[in-house]
């Protein structure tokens, strides 16, 4: 799971490249890049750490130009010290400096480096994209993309920077998000909507799957590079869980899906009798406001508080660390806990780390009962798409029965949204990748 933002030809370009990589930080902490462009020259800075501390005054002066290209990484187990793995990643093509920034993961690298057969620089699967225009550079970018893009498997979503043009391009199944829009007359590229609204940018549209949009002084310009008939295979997690309630996701609002989770999720698993609803925070909020609309299994009151200057678990690279912070993320409004049924509203159970921590303290503080309800279908299986759920054995749903999990959990009841329920809520539902749902890989 990471972000990129584009800028094109706009008046400082680097600090809106900030601007919007910073409100896509949910997506990733741990490093970040810029790559921006005066027409001639490319200059790089690229860091690890938060986007508001990794990039100095200092730093973003140094970014010259009206053109920038940023990204957002969490580590992988392919990173080591001495590695420079951070995007955006930069080459040669057609005598000139190249840049890309790539969101998503390829299923054929091994293959293509095969092919390549050439020493890599990173340990990065993006490098096969760079090294391939390198490959096939004829000077034409849109031709070359074709060729390049038909070689490719698995997700991606990528921002491309040229001295003179700004390439933006989303896989055929459309796995990932990728939009643009205007401001000031300048071209705004970004994996989340929430971003653009950042820099007020208008007339926001998709990045359509299998087109290419290229952005230079010319204007706008659309090419479709494949068949429209592939299948789509758009991440039904980017609106579950990933992405932000404010962006609007493969055309429709989070914060509206994810409420409408919630009020089909209180149909079909209620919890009769129960006093109040909570969210784990915050990206459950939206489906408890919708467990708790009808009022049937309790009313909406978030009795949970996250404390926003730690980092989201799913995240952070190491189990040690990622148990060091749940027990810091969360503070709890005891007295309105105190005696009451809970119905605890999350949107899906990873590793199973965090929420018995959660359960334990809320029973601690005098909770009556807690029902444990999940916006999503278990998560059975890894994803090899770009998101960095953990492997097999680490995914507690893969070797544990729902029951068995509600007992390690310690709740009174554990319900999760049916798989069928959730594809009758998407607007063609054959148009979704569910791959780590049920197992059915592409
Ligand atoms: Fe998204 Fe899951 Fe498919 Fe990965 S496997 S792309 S997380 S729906
Ligand atoms: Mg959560």
């Amino acid at each position: 799971m990471c972000a990129i933002f584009g800028v094109y030809h706009t008046r400082k370009a680097a600090e809106l490249c900030v601007i919007g990589l910073h409100s896509m930080q949910h997506r990733a902490i741990d490093f970040a890049g810029i790559v921006s462009n005066d027409g001639r020259h490319f200059y790089r800075e690229a860091h690890p750490g938060l986007v508001r501390i990794a990039f100095t005054a200092g730093m973003l002066e140094r970014l010259h130009g009206l053109d920038a290209l940023g990204h957002l990484r969490y580590p992988t187990v392919q990173d080591g010290p001495g590695r420079d793995n951070i995007q955006p990643l930069q080459g040669i093509y057609d005598g000139k400096p190249i840049s890309i920034a790539h969101n998503g993961n390829l299923t054929n690298v091994d293959a293509l480096k095969l092919d390549l057969n050439m020493p890599f620089a990173t340990s990065l699967d993006s490098e096969c994209i760079l090294r391939l225009f390198e490959k096939y550079d004829s000077g034409d970018i849109v031709v070359d993309a074709a060729k390049v893009f038909s070689l490719l498997e698995g997700s991606y979503a990528l921002c491309i920077m040229l001295p003179d043009v700004m390439i933006a391009v989303r896989d055929p199944t459309g796995n990932r998000p990728l939009s643009y829009g205007v401001s000031n007359g300048g071209y705004f590229v970004s994996s989340e909507t929430c971003a653009l609204t950042a820099v007020d940018a208008e007339g926001i549209e998709d990045i359509r799957p299998g087109e290419l949009v290229s952005f230079s002084v010319a204007g706008v310009a659309k090419h479709r590079l494949f068949e429209s008939s592939t299948t789509l295979k758009q991440c039904r997690f980017e609106s579950i869980y990933l992405g932000l309630p404010s962006s609007t996701i493969f055309g429709k609002s989070v914060a509206t899906f994810r409420r409408e989770l919630g009020i089909k999720l209180e149909e079909v698993c209620p919890a009769h009798g129960a006093d109040i609803v909570t969210p784990v925070p915050d990206s459950a909020m939206y489906m408890a406001v919708g467990y708790g609309e009808s009022q049937r299994s309790g009313v909406y009151m978030p009795v949970i508080l996250r404390n926003h200057y730690v980092g989201r678990t799913f995240i952070a690279a190491t189990q040690a660390k990622r148990d060091a912070e749940v027990v810091q993320k969360f503070s709890f409004a005891s007295d309105e806990i105190r005696g009451k049924s809970i119905v605890l509203v999350d949107d899906s159970i990873v590793r199973g780390t965090t929420l018995p921590k959660i359960v334990r303290k809320l029973r601690t503080l005098g909770a009556k009962a807690v029902h444990v309800r999940i916006g999503s279908p278990p998560t059975v299986y890894p994803c090899r798409y770009g998101i960095n759920t953990p492997t097999s054995e680490e995914l507690i749903a893969a070797h544990q029965t729902p029951e068995e999990i509600r007992m390690s959990i310690d709740a009174d009841s554990l319900e999760y949204l049916p798989l069928e329920v959730l594809r009758n809520l998407s607007p063609q539902p054959d148009s979704f990748c569910y791959a780590c749902m049920n197992g059915e890989y592409w």
